[in-house]
């Protein structure tokens, strides 16, 4: 009996040492995990996140209306309706994604001719309510104003690839 109270006790201490030595060997090691949401960890230029759709410099929609993305959507998530605008240009008079369709696969921004739907590094987009997942257009173009200087360089660093 006491034979084995020895082998147990001997064994607990060598788990011991082993346990920390472990954490030592660890505590000086680079830290695995970050404090989000204070701090951020990095993204792909092709990282697929919340849509927008994008102007030109000088303020003018880039989506042409084509249909594309819609005609594309796996998800069938996006409903474009178009029409002929003042200008003699086609536009869309409207354009809603209901995101809680949405698989993000990209295939829109793949399927755009114009660069007018991406999908930007915007993750934090959680809500509290389904309806406020359903975005229209104006949410689009707010979301492309809002993120134009990052889809713009993600669109660049990524184009030799593409
Ligand atoms: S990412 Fe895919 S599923 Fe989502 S809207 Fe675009 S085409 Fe549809
Ligand atoms: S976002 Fe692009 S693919 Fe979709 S309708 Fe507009 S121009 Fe066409």
């Amino acid at each position: 009996m006491s034979l084995l109270k020895h082998a147990a006790r001997t064994f607990l201490l060598s788990d011991f040492v082993k346990a920390m030595w472990l954490t030592f060997r660890y505590m000086f090691r680079p830290k695995a995990t970050i404090n989000y949401p204070y701090e951020k960890g990095p993204l792909s230029p092709r990282f697929r996140g919340e849509h927008a759709l994008r102007r030109y410099p000088d303020g003018e929609e880039r989506c042409i209306a084509c249909k594309l993305c819609e005609a594309i959507c796996p998800a069938q998530a996006i409903t474009i309706e178009a029409a002929v605008a003042a200008d003699g240009s086609r536009r869309t008079t409207r354009y809603d994604i209901d995101m809680t369709k949405c698989i993000y696969c990209g295939y829109c921004q793949e399927a755009c001719p114009v660069e007018a739907i991406v999908e930007g590094p915007n993750f934090e987009f959680a809500t509290e309510t389904r309806e406020e997942l359903f975005y229209n257009k104006e949410k689009l173009l707010k979301n492309g104003e809002m993120w134009e200087q990052e889809i713009a360089t993600n669109l660049k660093l990524d184009a030799p690839y593409r």
